[in-house]
């Protein structure tokens, strides 16, 4: 199996994305997940851009990483300067790592009119850097910025530029497709001249401006490239950045390269999850292999024919990226739907047994009042669990009231007192928010917390409001949807009533019972 090195930019070129901005903290937990991953690179940013990078360096030196090397990032020396006494060059040394990727000119008209040099000073450039570096013995990266396009411009310039950084004793050259638009065929034919002409080791670095990041960094690859660089999830600035979480099971599952330990393939989904939760990004359930609905199958022949065999609507075993399949429930799914389910909780119960009659029954009713499990699964397996008396209550509820006061004094204008029941021990809790809904999550929370501490990591991340039409000619219903997350998973509940205090309670806790009940199973 031919290896190929997996470059995360994750911390680097994602951190460009708008709106993103990682604490230090932040950054050292990512770089933990990405070497469990089995992440060859990690380019982690520019230690001399601000004294946040630094300490960031500091503390990442003293990590024990089991597979990845950590990669400081920085530009050739200035323009007629000299590569040893250039400070930022010297920066990126003081990070302490053991690589260091460069990033030069490719495209002679960003060298003469951006750079304003001579396209000789510019290989200077790129040689005398690269070449200072390795003699303080760093493995070093040269990242040919703009190389597609400027080889499209000029051709023997940007091959000479690959040239100089070669001669100098890089270990890899990287072509960035910088602006995101070529397409596959360019990539793959640009790609075999550079890995026909030299024998230092190519990487590829590539930008979805045209959304094919993904299909160029393959196409990269089947020409001989060995080096992938790429960010979880594909975020990066403007259209994002090639899509490793796609890249890396397209490359291994299905073309047989070697890119992680396939025993931690498994961990892809939930890596995607972690970076997502810390960037506070809005998780895109469309993203293949580890969105939420990659493997989510509604409508009852599909589901039918994937209960038969898994493979009639599936390209690969969710199991194989840590993701799952998920039905999408619905009183027209029929009972094989029903039946994933059900047998997700009981494998013992089988198609027309008496339970899943009951559960087929209890959908319908709740359906019609309203309810609608295609969005909120989760509230889902709990009917299911309560409908097959495999569901133990974690709390009573008493009572509950709401006071909201306007105007509001700091964004605060209402508040909350909870009564709640756990075994024999009653507690009382009172919680202000910022809004009723607010209010109430803050005082369940507050009062449940003694009694389960991981409450503690779930964050609301989503709620939604439909005011439903009411053929009843009575009061109009709502339903509420709350999507909710930890570090490992996200899941959304639901919540009908005509009252939409009432209606976010019942979310409220299906969303917390939910989260305690997978704690449970997942034995932490
Ligand atoms: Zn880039």
């Amino acid at each position: 199996m031919t290896k190929i090195a997996i470059y995360d930019s994750t911390l680097r070129d994602g951190a460009q994305a708008q709106g993103i901005s990682y604490s230090v903290e932040d950054k050292i937990k990512i770089v933990g997940q990405l070497d469990e991953l089995g992440i060859r690179y990690i380019e982690a940013g520019n230690p001399g851009s601000n004294p946040k990078d630094l300490e960031f360096f500091t503390r990442v030196a003293a990590l024990k990483l089991k597979n990845a090397r950590i990669i400081a990032f920085g530009s050739t020396r200035k323009v007629g300067g000299d590569a040893a006494s250039d400070s930022n060059i010297r920066s990126l040394l003081q990070a302490g790592t053991q690589a260091i990727a460069i990033f030069g000119k490719s495209w002679d008209f960003q060298v003469t009119d951006i750079l304003r040099t001579t396209l000789d000073e510019n290989l200077l450039m790129i040689a005398d850097t690269i070449r200072y570096l390795k003699q303080q013995g760093m493995e070093v990266v040269f990242d040919a910025e703009h190389f597609f396009d400027g080889y499209k411009a000029n051709p023997d310039y940007a091959l000479q530029t690959l040239a100089a950084a070669a001669d100098a004793g890089a270990d890899s050259l990287c072509l960035c497709d910088t602006n995101g638009g070529s397409f596959p065929e360019e990539i793959f034919a640009i790609t075999k001249v550079v890995t026909g002409r030299f024998d230092t080791a190519v990487g590829i670095h590539c930008h979805n401006d045209g959304e094919m990041a993904v299909a160029n960094s393959l196409a990269a690859v089947r020409a001989g490239a060995s080096q992938v660089q790429g960010t979880i999830n594909g975020i990066g600035e403007r259209c994002g950045n090639a899509n490793l979480c796609s890249i890396i099971p397209n490359l291994q599952l299905k073309l047989g390269y070697d890119c992680i330990p396939p025993e931690n393939m498994a961990r892809l989904s939930s890596v995607a999850h972690f970076v997502t939760e810390i960037a506070n990004m809005t998780p895109n359930d469309k993203a293949a292999y580890v969105g939420k609905h990659a493997f989510a199958h509604k409508g009852g022949m599909h589901i039918d024919a994937v209960n038969k065999t898994p493979t009639a609507y599936e390209h690969v075993d969710p199991e194989r990226v840590g993701n799952r399949r998920t039905i999408l429930m619905s009183e027209v799914a029929g009972r094989s739907t029903l039946l994933a389910t059900i047998n997700a909780i009981d494998p013992s119960i089988q198609r027309d047994a008496p339970e899943t009659q009951l559960v087929m029954d209890r959908l319908k009713q709740l359906e019609h009042e309203g309810y609608q499990f295609e969005t909120a699964e989760s509230s889902f397996e709990l009917v299911v669990r309560k409908v097959l008396g495999k569901y133990r209550p974690f709390f009573d509820l008493k009572e509950f009231k709401v006071i909201v006061n306007e105007p509001s004094v700091n964004g605060v204008n209402s508040s909350a007192m909870i009564k709640i029941r756990v075994g024999d021990v009653e507690e009382i809790t009172a919680a202000e928010g910022d809004g009723p809904v607010n209010a109430l999550d803050n005082a369940v929370r507050k009062a449940l917390e003694r009694f389960y501490p991981a409450i503690k990591e779930i964050k609301l991340t989503d709620y939604k409001v439909r005011v439903l039409d009411s053929d009843m000619a009575s009061a109009a219903r709502v339903r509420v949807l709350i999507e909710s997350s930890d570090h490992h998973d996200s899941w959304t509940t639901i919540g009908v009533s005509t009252d939409i205090i009432n209606a976010s309670w019942l979310a409220l806790v299906d969303a917390i019972e939910y989260k305690l009940v997978r704690d449970q199973e997942r034995g932490s």
